[in-house]
């Protein structure tokens, strides 16, 4: 009753490095040839959304089926966009006039609720906005392995030009793939420039079409509401390039992009719904929550009935508090959501309560790579921002050979806590800090299992100490 991780992923048409992710995060370090027992395997399968079929109960053989969709049940659904920027550069306000503009909530005289996304139709199409503004939203559901965005409209204020997390949002939807449409933004201005704009963009290899480059760009202003439409026609235009599609005949699944625990109303999540159609009374896993939806209400306050794809949707019912990033799936029975979450308990558990007897610094990986005992780094990266968290990992990925490489067991942003302790120790990886410092806690627990946590504020430094590892070339600490 096994699997390896490669024809796993091959039967679901994913990426084998996603299968490994998922594993990691459940605290399994797995290499693509490794091999997992089947009920490793179908939890996998059903947490990246595909509908498992063991094909002989009897047989030792197990089967999963792949679950893609026929290419004629898919239809075509709304781009799902985040807005991303530097501080101040005027996100929210775009958000919200944006969503002002909507024709539908426009003319209802504006009652909308903030749920973490919400649509807006334009006569060219709808389109759905994640209207968590800023890198935390993006970056908690990408470390957690979910792709919620089509798109990302990059806001650059052209009285202040490109800044630091402009930089930060252009390498974060470069790592996610996804493609980019800027917003140069507060054109009223006197001190606008947004021919400046432009050329600072290109030393980050963003060439705007007026330059003659294939990246769309609008002029807005938020505040006056100058342009919007064309903002939204050019996102309409750049989603119809991405032929977005998805069949919404099938048990639904998606994305957590909120949840918190509602006084009146117990735990609520915001879900976007990515396939298939979700309807109240359809039994769910979040992450390691689950439910029966008991009501659904939309980003205007409204209870539906259900949900189709791209569609943001409120949900009531769950029996705990998910996470955002978490991934929704309905199932087919109560049994089968307390099952998957009774699993991922068991493997958070078995995390918590792992011997303690794993121990990793620089120096030992060193020693021991020399030996020929092991072959990969691994390390655990954690910065002030993801854009430095993103330049380390693509800098590490870029060290080694066939013989040795780093291995970034997980990569985030913030300080150092003592789960991340908790892994790297369930990893053997050392925990290399970016301008971040380790809490109380995270120091004890990297004292007691043996974790080396280093602290670095230059990248260059901490990619050479890497280096440096693999070369056999690390100077000893004093
Ligand atoms: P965020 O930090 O990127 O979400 O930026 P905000 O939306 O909070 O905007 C920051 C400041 O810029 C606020 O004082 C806004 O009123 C202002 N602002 C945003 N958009 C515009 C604009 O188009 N024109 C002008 N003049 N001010 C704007």
């Amino acid at each position: 009753e096994a699997i390896t991780i490669q024809e796993l992923a091959n039967r679901m048409a994913e990426r084998a490095v996603d299968v490994i992710k998922l594993l990691m995060k459940q605290g399994q370090m797995l290499k693509i040839n490794d091999v997992i027992d089947a009920d490793t395997a179908e939890i996998i399968a059903e947490e990246m959304g595909h509908r498992v079929k063991r094909v002989s109960e009897a047989d030792v053989e197990m089967g999963l089926m792949g679950d893609e969709d026929a290419p004629d049940d898919m239809v075509s659904r709304a781009p799902v966009v985040t807005v991303m920027g530097h501080v101040d550069h005027g996100k929210t306000s775009l958000l919200d006039a944006i969503r002002k503009a909507d024709v539908v909530t426009g003319e209802a005289g504006g009652i909308t609720q903030h749920i973490g996304a919400y649509q807006v139709e334009t006569p060219g199409g709808t389109v759905t906005f994640v209207d968590t503004p800023g890198h935390e939203a993006f970056t908690a559901m990408r470390a957690r392995g979910a792709k919620v965005t089509d798109l990302v409209v990059l806001v650059v204020a052209a009285d202040d030009g490109v800044m630091p997390q402009t930089v930060e949002a252009i390498n974060h939807a470069r790592a996610a793939e996804v493609p980019i449409i800027v917003a140069i933004n507060k054109i009223d201005k006197p001190d606008a420039d947004p021919q400046r704009v432009r050329t600072e963009l290109l030393q980050h290899e963003i060439v705007v079409e007026s330059m003659g480059g294939d990246t769309l760009e609008v002029e807005v202003s938020a505040a006056k509401r100058t342009n919007l439409d064309k903002l939204l026609d050019a996102i309409l235009l750049q989603s119809e390039i991405l032929e977005l599609k998805a069949n919404p005949d099938r048990p639904a699944d998606g994305v957590v992009v909120e949840a918190q625990l509602d006084k009146g109303r117990g735990p609520v999540a915001t879900v976007l719904i990515q396939r298939g159609t979700l309807n109240v009374g359809d039994i769910f896993v979040a992450g390691s929550a689950w439910g029966r939806v008991r009501a659904l209400i939309n980003d205007r306050g409204s209870n539906v009935d259900s949900a189709g794809p791209s569609v943001p949707v409120e949900v009531l019912g769950l029996h705990s508090t998910p996470e955002a990033g978490d991934q929704f799936v309905v199932v087919d029975a109560e049994q089968r959501a307390r099952e998957i979450t009774d699993y991922r308990e068991r493997k958070r558990r078995e995390l918590k309560g792992a011997p303690s007897s794993a121990r990793a610094s620089l120096e030992q990986m060193m020693s021991q790579l020399k030996e020929g005992a092991r072959k990969e780094v691994p390390v655990l990266i954690k910065a002030d921002v993801q854009g430095s968290a993103e330049a380390i990992v693509q800098a590490l990925e870029k060290l080694g050979n066939e013989e040795v490489h780093a291995q970034v067991v997980l990569y985030g942003v913030g300080g150092i806590s003592e789960s991340d302790v908790t892994l790297a120790s369930a990893s053997n990886a050392v925990i290399l800090g970016f301008n971040v410092r380790a809490n109380k806690q995270a120091r004890e627990a990297a004292d007691q299992s043996g974790i080396e946590v280093r602290y670095y504020n230059v990248i260059y430094d901490l990619v050479d100490d890497v280096k440096a590892v693999m070369e056999g070339l690390l100077a000893p600490t004093v």
